[in-house]
């Protein structure tokens, strides 16, 4: 038997061959985009402007969506909810709702486990398993849009920094962009999804190239390159001068304006030097650098730097004239950093 195809992972053109292939008339592939984006349907037997025929041979071909949920944890204040999926081959994937004020954000996934062997990152720890199709990033924000919705509620924003690197998925991650951003589908606004990137180089120069409204972050977490080579492996093949060329072309190319990610560890990267030396090198640059305390994990000994190394570190950049924001890291008594909750999962069996 054929594997069924999963709808989210159709463009509207493909679902209109698919329809058509099934005898259906095109106003078809309208009526079941509006199913899947708009009305959040949980199953094809809710498609009831389709005729009886087609939604059972629609149900017995395809499929919204082809995870299932493995666990999920709530954080002790229940504003944070972490779902570990489980694909058809047997991967793992992890996706975040936190709720903060008025905002729904979710942290999504783009590949089960990442090539990039971060050394303080819990994904970076498993390596790589594969890419996520363009429907299994979308079916991520569908499962969580159709569970706020029972509420009244809304995703209001998307931050691609669950497993995996973006980057690294380029065409499968940047078509769900454009999918979850499709103004006759599910309509969410470009500027409210990051893409997160560790600096591959090429790709976002790529990106800067195609003038993309989401913005982009980069986890840059050290200022030297021996520093940096020690956290993260990738940075040997495009060191910070690279990356640092990449990121002005990023910002000359699109005017936006750049988030730095730099996740602070106690005595690592947290000193008045790396503060000093970051200063130095973002100093004057349209950018904006988010400080997060290290979320310890199983495979990194590190610990997150205390307030006053935080607040001393935030203060020096000040000095550069760099505006920077201390993140809290929501859910952290659920493991909500990436790429935890599966490696607690799946290594207790
Ligand atoms: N691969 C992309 C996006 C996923 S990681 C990237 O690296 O940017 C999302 C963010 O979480 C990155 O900034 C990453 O450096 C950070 N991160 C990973 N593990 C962390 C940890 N244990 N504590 C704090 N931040 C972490
Ligand atoms: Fe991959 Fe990002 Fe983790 Fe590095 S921090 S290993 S790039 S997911």
């Amino acid at each position: 038997m054929n594997k069924p195809t999963n709808l989210y992972d159709l463009n509207y053109d493909e679902l209109t061959n698919l329809l058509h292939n099934l005898g259906e008339p095109s106003f078809r592939a309208r009526q079941v985009w509006n199913w899947l984006y708009r009305h959040l349907a949980g199953s094809v037997d809710e498609m009831t402007n389709l005729p009886q025929s087609l939604r059972e041979k629609l149900a017995g071909q395809t499929t919204l969506g082809t995870a299932v949920i493995a666990s999920q944890q709530f954080s002790s204040d229940d504003q944070t909810k972490k779902l570990l999926f489980r694909l058809p081959d047997g991967q793992y994937i992890e996706t975040v709702l936190m709720r903060y004020e008025k905002r729904r954000t979710l942290c999504i996934s783009t590949q089960a486990g990442c090539a990039m062997g971060c050394v303080f990152c819990a994904t970076g720890q498993m390596g790589f398993f594969r890419n996520l199709s363009v429907g299994e990033i979308v079916a991520q924000v569908i499962h969580f849009a159709r569970e706020l919705a029972q509420t009244g509620e809304h995703v209001t924003n998307i931050v691609m920094m669950g497993m995996g690197e973006p980057l690294h998925n380029y065409e499968a991650t940047l078509t769900a962009v454009d999918r979850l951003t499709d103004n006759e589908g599910f309509n969410l606004g470009a500027r409210k999804i990051t893409i997160s990137t560790v600096g591959l180089v090429p790709a976002m120069r790529r990106y800067a190239d195609e003038q993309r409204q989401t913005p982009l972050a980069v986890s840059l977490h050290a200022a030297t390159d021996e520093e940096r080579d020690k956290l993260i492996p990738i940075n040997r093949k495009w060191p910070i001068a690279e990356l640092m060329a990449a990121c002005h072309y990023y910002i000359e190319k699109t005017g936006r304006r750049l988030t730095f990610e730099w996740a602070l560890i106690n005595g690592e990267n947290d000193t008045i030097e790396q503060a000093q030396k970051l200063g130095q090198l973002v100093q004057g640059m349209l950018c904006h650098v988010n400080l997060i305390p290290l979320n310890p994990t199983q495979g990194y000994g590190g610990a997150p730097s205390s307030r006053e190394r935080v607040e001393a570190f935030q203060a020096e950049l000040a000095r550069y004239g760099v505006s920077s924001t201390v993140r809290v890291r929501r859910g952290i008594d659920i493991q909500a950093g990436c790429g935890q909750l599966r490696d607690r999962t799946v290594d207790s069996g």
